[in-house]
């Protein structure tokens, strides 16, 4: 068997694997060898999976719930989705428009293939989800990337959307909540952008799986419910991952107009065939128990909200680091540019000298940055920020 890689596809050769995995899987492995590691790579909450989701879903598989359902889900998930939707402002939306998928990421994923021809265009803002490049590559399509500043609060004009708009342009990408930078638009900043596409006919993909980790008394908006246009146009990616830390569960969910719910549908019927059966009865119970879940995300949403300012203090107090008040997802992404080195040789050295993980901001095509995920227990965030600290004065030669 030969060891030469010139004999994979060019689709196997183009990949990058995922840095924000990789980062954290090197903070493991040091962790393992006995190493005290602060770990801010991740990008999951350090919470369990509340109990009622559990039971319900270990009720499901004592019952036998083993076999195959229907490929874009149980009906009866799929419709307390759609009225959980509907209540929340979209329009002609049934569980026809409903499909569950093996994690967000997989929505992200289908939606993106069901979209993007070879040659397509996708707009994507730049600090960016590492995966939506490589996805776009994938499909065959082409990145086209517009970038903020932590001074525009990491947020993309409609002046630079419509600027990158092509003719081969098909689909906007809007993260809001975002993940790295922990931004979000306000319902009129996304208004603008979306009314951008919507004039243009190009699809969008919004990737709402943070929608409800949110500080400060914002309110994450859903495209999808400005407009009966928007609501042909855009697609909402979201999942039970983040929201209930349910990431290990892999569950997904795309809402979209029909004609992208169907393909999706097919496509996952030859990818990957429905999500796990019992997996989706856990989740069932979020919208069976409605009482108990609101206080799970609120409890979790709270602690994620004293971290955060936590967080925030302490990276602010250290000279040379300026940090963006993010108000949603786990994350922070502050500017480290007065330091003059790298996003990656910042991160390395970082690791090496202080056991700090970070990833950098490179990964997320926005140099001078690091991001650091507040999915991490209290005591965590002190040490870090006293290491950080430490590092950074060091770095100053103070
Ligand atoms: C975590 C994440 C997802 C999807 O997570 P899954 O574990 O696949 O459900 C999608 N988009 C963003 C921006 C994320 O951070």
């Amino acid at each position: 068997m030969s060891n030469d890689s010139s004999f994979l596809s060019t689709w196997a050769r183009s990949i990058a694997p995922s840095p924000t995995l990789a980062v954290d899987a090197k903070a493991k492995a040091l962790k393992a060898a006995g190493k005290d590691v602060c770990g801010f790579g991740a990008g999951e909450p350090d919470f369990d999976t509340p109990k009622f989701i559990k039971d319900a879903c270990a009720k499901a598989l004592a019952e036998g719930k083993t076999k195959y359902v229907p490929t874009p889900g149980i009906l009866p998930l799929r419709k307390a989705i759609a009225a959980d939707y509907v209540s929340r402002g979209f329009r002609n939306l049934t569980e026809a428009n409903i499909v569950l998928s093996p994690g967000g990421k997989m929505s992200c994923y289908l939606s993106i293939v069901a979209t993007i021809s070879p040659g397509d265009e996708a707009i994507i803002p730049a600090p960016y989800w590492v995966s939506y490049p490589e996805m776009v590559k994938l499909a065959g399509g082409v990145p086209k990337f517009i970038s903020a500043e932590d001074t525009a609060g990491f947020k993309v004009t409609p002046e630079q959307l419509r600027a990158a708009i092509t003719p081969k342009t098909r689909l906007f990408i809007l993260t809001s909540p975002s993940n790295p930078t922990g931004t979000v638009y306000t319902r009129e900043e996304t208004e603008a952008l979306v009314a951008v596409a919507v004039e243009h006919g190009i699809y969008v993909l919004s990737d709402e799986i943070y929608a409800h980790l949110t500080y400060d008394g914002v309110v994450a908006s859903h495209p999808a419910t400005f407009s009966d246009r928007a609501a042909e146009l855009v697609i909402t990616a979201s999942g039970f991952a983040k929201t209930y830390a349910m990431t290990g569960w892999r569950l997904g969910t795309i809402a979209a107009p029909l004609p992208i719910a169907k393909a999706v549908s097919s496509l996952q019927s030859q990818m990957s065939s429905n999500c796990t059966s019992f997996a989706q009865f856990g989740a069932l119970a979020v919208f069976e128990q409605p009482e108990k879940a609101a206080e799970s995300v609120a409890e979790m949403r709270a602690t994620f909200d004293r971290r955060r300012k936590m967080f925030l203090d302490g990276l602010n107090a250290i000279p040379g680091i300026s940090c963006y008040r993010s108000q949603g997802a786990f994350y922070l992404f502050p500017n480290i540019k007065s330091f003059g080195l790298s996003s990656s040789d910042f991160a390395a050295k970082l690791l090496e000298e202080e056991l700090v993980a970070v990833v950098p901001g490179i990964a997320f095509g926005a140099e001078g940055y690091m991001r650091l995920s507040y999915a991490v227990s209290d005591e965590t965030i002190r040490k870090g920020i006293d290491r950080i600290a430490r590092f950074c004065k060091k770095l100053r030669g103070a």
